[in-house]
């Protein structure tokens, strides 16, 4: 499952959220301060990638192909957009 980072604006502490595809909106509030967290924007270079393999960071392994990234995003219960 994807990790991402978000940032709490008042304390600026940082923290990490396990989020399936259809749960990224979802509000995160910190921990800490109980304020909205921001979503941080952590791996920008996976919406360009233009050869294969690739090592994705977002889902943890290395992707060999489109095909193959499409069986791991399935098999994640992710659903590919754009
Ligand atoms: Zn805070």
């Amino acid at each position: 499952m994807p990790i991402y980072v978000y940032k709490c604006e008042r304390c600026q502490r940082v923290q990490e959220e396990f989020r399936r595809v259809h749960e990224i909106d979802e509000v995160v509030k910190c921990e800490v301060c109980g304020r909205e967290c921001v979503r941080q924007i952590t791996q920008p270079a996976n919406a360009y990638v233009s050869g294969y393999p690739y090592y994705d960071k977002i889902l943890g392994l290395e992707i060999s192909d489109p095909g193959h990234r499409r069986k791991v995003l399935k098999q994640q219960g992710l659903i590919e957009r754009g």
